[in-house]
């Protein structure tokens, strides 16, 4: 939405100005100017309000803060991350307003855990997920603060395994979704230098499959799309972390995967002839693995190191997929557009002195 012209204020300033001299082709383009306008109008008047997701992404929010799968139901942060993804991507001021921030802030601190993690929902388990799920929406909504996350880095680390990846919780298998979660969270506190890069690029390079071409999520796993995205979206961010210490080797044209062999693998193996995309072949196609095989198609396809970017796209030009934000997954212009918002908006300690003095 936020990337489409036709909804920027002002837009209609564009419009062809004919001076008062009117003349048969002034009136002609002022005449195809009227029905686009209309079209135009129509597009922003449904997808501006939204109203369908923004009231259902409203009832699902639960009146203690954070967001349930659907409405009535207990809030979850899986859930939360992706009602607050869905309203950022809507992009609209009726979407951003959709959030209760203050009460997204109490939820948080309630999942909080005395030794940093986050449960995902009331009496529920802790994992690493739930401290990047509660990372990106306080980051994206700017309730982020530094006692919320106490001690989350340094519990993070204790789930780096030996052999370089992140498991869920310490002592577990490193895991593709468990690893990315665990460094995108670091990166969002500040803290990757936590983190053994070293082992975890070596884990990470070793997951996509030589003959395949797509990752697997564990060693020693089949292939699966969705993991172009848990283990392909690492390399972004293992490369923002390693230009800062290694700029001079460091490759400034691709990431340290093979973009072309993944890009072959989901293209022609992991599309279905009806639409939607699959983990592997023989698999059925569902909006999870769609989501995930896009996502690390347009990781696959674009790089962006500091000042450089390029893209790689593998067959028609027209594969082209719009490039993501790294660490959430959205389109960059959905997370600028959101900073911008809700960077204006009171902090979690400003809206805690407001209701203390409003009391
Ligand atoms: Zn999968």
């Amino acid at each position: 939405m936020a990337g489409f012209r036709c909804v920027k204020e002002n837009f209609y300033r564009e419009r062809f100005n004919d001076d008062k001299f009117k003349t048969k082709t002034s009136k002609e383009q002022n005449k195809i100017e009227d029905s686009i306008q209309l079209l135009y109008e129509h597009f922003r008047s449904e997808a501006q309000t939204d109203p369908e997701i923004c009231t259902f992404l409203k009832n699902c929010q639960h009146p203690d803060g954070g967001f349930g799968g659907g409405p009535m139901q207990v809030a979850h942060l899986a859930a939360t991350y992706a009602a607050v993804c869905a309203l950022v991507i809507i992009g609209t001021d009726e979407a951003y307003e959709v959030i209760d921030r203050k009460k997204l802030g109490e939820y948080l601190s309630r999942m909080k855990q005395p030794e940093g993690s986050f449960k995902m929902h009331d009496y529920g388990e802790a994992d690493i997920r739930g401290a990047y799920c509660a990372a990106t929406v306080a980051s994206l909504t700017n309730i982020y603060t530094q006692e919320m996350f106490d001690g989350t880095s340094e519990w993070i680390m204790t789930c780096q395994t030996y052999e370089g990846g992140f498991a869920g919780i310490s002592g577990m298998e490193a895991h593709g979704g468990y690893t990315f979660c665990g460094l995108a969270t670091l990166l969002i506190l500040g803290k990757e230098k936590l983190c053994d890069v070293n082992a975890l690029l070596k884990w990470a390079v070793n997951r996509q499959m030589r003959f395949e071409g797509g990752f697997q999520g564990r060693t020693n796993k089949l292939v699966d799309g969705c993991y172009s995205f848990w283990q392909g979206g690492l390399f972004p961010l293992i490369h923002r972390i390693l230009v800062k210490t290694d700029s001079l080797t460091l490759g400034l044209e691709r990431w340290l995967f093979h973009q072309g062999a993944l890009q072959e693998y989901l293209l022609i193996c992991c599309q279905t002839v009806n639409g939607g995309l699959i983990d592997k072949p023989g698999k059925n196609r569902d909006y999870y693995h769609t989501c995930y095989t896009l996502s690390g198609l347009s990781v696959a396809q674009h790089f962006a190191g500091g000042k450089f970017g390029s893209t790689w796209i593998s067959g028609d030009a027209q594969n082209e997929l719009i490039p993501i934000h790294p660490i959430y997954n959205i389109c960059v212009d959905s997370v600028v557009n959101a900073h911008e918002f809700f960077s204006n908006l009171p902090s979690l300690d400003e809206l805690d002195k407001q209701a203390y003095s409003e009391s």
